[in-house]
């Protein structure tokens, strides 16, 4: 949080405002003993949870217990009735709180069923409750609302277009990196994880999918019905799924227990099969090398769009069509990556933006060592092209844990991490590098991590002091020699 990004309240006098002006009016005389004691002051939540990259996003003072998002769904571009209920407990005494919230049309914000103030300032919506929210409280916020599904936001690096993504008869959701807060109210960032059930209704006819468990599909007048999901476990806003749109869902065989079952358009179910019909074996692959799948089930979601670039939404990763329309050895890249990804950023989350090399850096580094023993290129060599460029990278991209806002998801959270993992495995052997990487998705499981964990952990299992070895790889303007490798040159920049 920084101190001059604090919003200000609106101007009209409100009824909380008036309490507040009544108190004051007739407190004590200066001298007399406090009504209250210090620690019982209420103070409002901070408006984000100073992330070095997004300090506005999550926010101070509450977190939050579970979202229950309904969604009127009407057409692929019309907006349509929305609301969410998020119950949340105060982590400490609330004067008002903020929720990421873009776009869209706000009608009401309730708490516990009073209608509360409600303040919109950029992507922040301030909430004033008639009565401070003691610490320790759990609390409910309703936030009704006209969503706006035609939402998109872009970036210049390997996101391009996230927000609402439209297809031809429905719609998918890209909300890494925080453009949750453009489809609910939300403590949109990654370390923040809640359970979310999302009561969607639709057009009969369509299919609606989300993250997790179909809970209930009930038939409503009017030609419509209504889609209930549970996303069982804990997911950060990032990695929120919900689609509409004419699809079928394709089972594949349940594999070491993890029921599979993919998401694809109608007219794409026979084009893209034999590329999907591999999850079964990525998954055992990487079960042989990471351990137990995180999660209860997993799937795809082939998306009916030009979207460049697929997302590992929670149990439920999202792929562009074109993705599977190529090469085997493409489309099992992209698999691959997002599979790895339930382990690596899913189940185990990010503490902050700078620890995303952690997570596409994994990503990255199994996909390339799948790729190769299945058809692909050397990795090896890979490696070799990333580490000659890497400097370069580290000037242009900032070194792997330290990126800026606008060079996040560029080639050095990609090959270039993957390369210091690549460097980590040459310092300490593969099966200290396994048991490192096992015991970094068993021990973080279902948890938030830093870098610092990792250099922590990798110097536990290992034995031996690797945050010195690691660190001038992640941070600092000069990639290190790489171990086992004098000849690789790492091109020098001025
Ligand atoms: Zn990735």
């Amino acid at each position: 949080m920084s101190p001059d990004t604090r919003p200000r309240r609106g101007l009209r006098l409100t009824l909380a405002a008036a309490i507040a002006m009544t108190a004051a009016l007739t407190a004590p005389a200066a001298g007399a003993a406090p009504a209250t004691s210090r620690d019982s002051v209420p103070v409002p939540g901070a408006p984000g949870l100073g992330d070095p990259l997004f300090p506005l996003d999550g926010n101070g003072g509450y977190t939050v217990d579970r979202y229950l998002l309904d969604f009127d769904w009407q057409a692929p571009k019309t907006p349509f009735r929305a609301k969410a209920t998020i119950r949340a407990t105060a982590t400490t005494e609330l004067s008002r709180f903020n929720l990421d919230f873009a776009g869209n049309t706000l009608h009401e914000v309730t708490i516990d069923g009073t209608p509360a103030e409600a303040v919109r300032e950029g992507d922040e919506l301030i909430v004033t409750p008639w009565l401070p929210l003691p610490r320790k409280s759990t609390f409910t916020v309703t936030v009704t609302y006209t969503a706006d599904p035609t939402q998109i936001r872009h970036r210049d690096d390997a996101i391009e277009d996230y927000g609402w993504i439209p297809t031809p008869s429905g719609t998918v959701l890209y909300p890494q990196p925080n453009g949750a807060k453009m489809v609910f109210p939300a403590n949109d960032h990654p370390s923040q994880r809640a359970p979310v059930t999302f009561r969607v209704t639709a057009p009969t006819g369509l299919t609606a999918v989300a993250n997790g468990r179909l809970v209930s599909r009930e038939p409503l007048t009017g030609g419509r019905e209504r889609w209930t999901y549970d996303s069982e476990q804990p997911v950060s806003t990032q990695l929120v799924q919900m689609a509409v749109g004419r699809l079928t869902a394709v089972d594949r065989p349940t594999t070491n227990g993890v029921p599979l079952r993919d998401f694809v358009p109608d007219e794409l179910v026979d084009r893209t099969d034999e590329y999907l019909d591999l999850t079964p074996q990525h998954l055992r692959w990487l079960e042989q090398r990471l351990g137990a799948y995180p999660f209860k089930r997993y799937g795809v979601l082939v998306g009916d769009t030009d979207l460049g670039v697929a997302l590992e939404t929670q149990t439920l990763s999202l792929v562009p069509k074109a993705d599977l329309l190529g090469t085997r050895v493409d489309a099992e890249r992209t698999l691959v990556h997002e599979l790895v990804h339930q382990w690596f950023g899913d189940s185990v989350a990010l503490r902050t933006w700078s620890d995303l090399w952690l997570s596409e850096g994994h990503a990255r580094f199994y996909e390339r060592l799948y790729s190769e023993e299945h058809g692909g290129d050397s990795f090896e060599a890979a490696m070799k092209t990333a580490y000659t460029n890497h400097n370069l990278w580290r000037r242009d991209f900032g070194a792997p844990a330290e990126p800026t806002e606008p060079n996040l998801f560029k080639r050095m959270r990609y090959d270039g991490s993957a390369l210091v993992l690549y460097a980590l495995r040459e310092k300490v052997g593969d099966e200290t590098f396994r048991k490192i990487d096992r015991a970094w998705v068993t021990k973080y499981r279902g948890r938030t991590a830093s870098t610092q964990d990792f250099m922590d952990l990798a110097s536990a299992v290992s034995g031996q002091d690797l945050a010195s070895f690691l660190r001038p790889w992640l941070y600092g303007p000069t990639t290190p020699p790489m171990p086992n490798h004098p000849d690789w040159v790492a091109t020098p920049v001025p």
